[in-house]
């Protein structure tokens, strides 16, 4: 029993708070953004940052669900080392997201889909575990893989 019993405890937090993100996805889809959503909790599990892709939202470039979640966890906390905290996100970082992680020192990363295209935490790049760094991540891949994939899948096929 013991620590099968407690990876399985954290799985299901994992899970739960994936559903969370999810939420915030879903509210990206009224002004058009790809639905990515995140979620930021601390070190007792409360969620002290949310954030949602707001591209179009907001005329943003850089207004990814990653970034505006740190940033909020980080107003929240009111210190921008966010050591303790997990980023919890329904999309694979890219290459920006995964700066920004490093940067918040975020020791711990939970993703639902992979990107095959642009993530940078373990597919075409893995810039939250490179040797040459002195923060590495721990990355937590498939999440409610299917759910978080299915709803961008949706997005763009609505899209076409
Ligand atoms: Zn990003």
């Amino acid at each position: 029993m013991g620590r099968s019993a407690s990876v399985r405890g954290v799985a299901a937090i994992d899970a739960m708070l994936m559903e969370v993100a999810l939420e915030e996805a879903r509210l990206a889809l009224p002004t058009g953004d790809v639905p990515v959503g995140a979620v930021v909790v601390d070190a007792d599990g409360v969620v002290v940052g949310r954030g949602r892709n707001a591209r179009e939202a907001t005329g943003d470039p850089t207004a990814h669900a990653e970034v505006l979640a740190l940033r909020e966890a980080a107003a929240t906390l009111g210190r921008w080392r966010l050591d303790d905290c997990t980023l919890v996100v329904t999309l694979e970082p890219c290459a920006m997201c995964a700066g920004a992680v490093v940067l918040a020192r975020v020791p711990r990363l939970v993703l639902g889909a992979w990107d095959p295209k642009a993530g940078a935490t373990g597919s075409v790049h893995d810039l939250v575990r490179d040797r040459r760094l002195n923060h590495r991540v721990e990355v937590v891949g498939g999440v409610l893989e299917a759910e978080c994939a299915a709803l961008l899948r949706d997005f763009f096929a609505d899209r076409r």
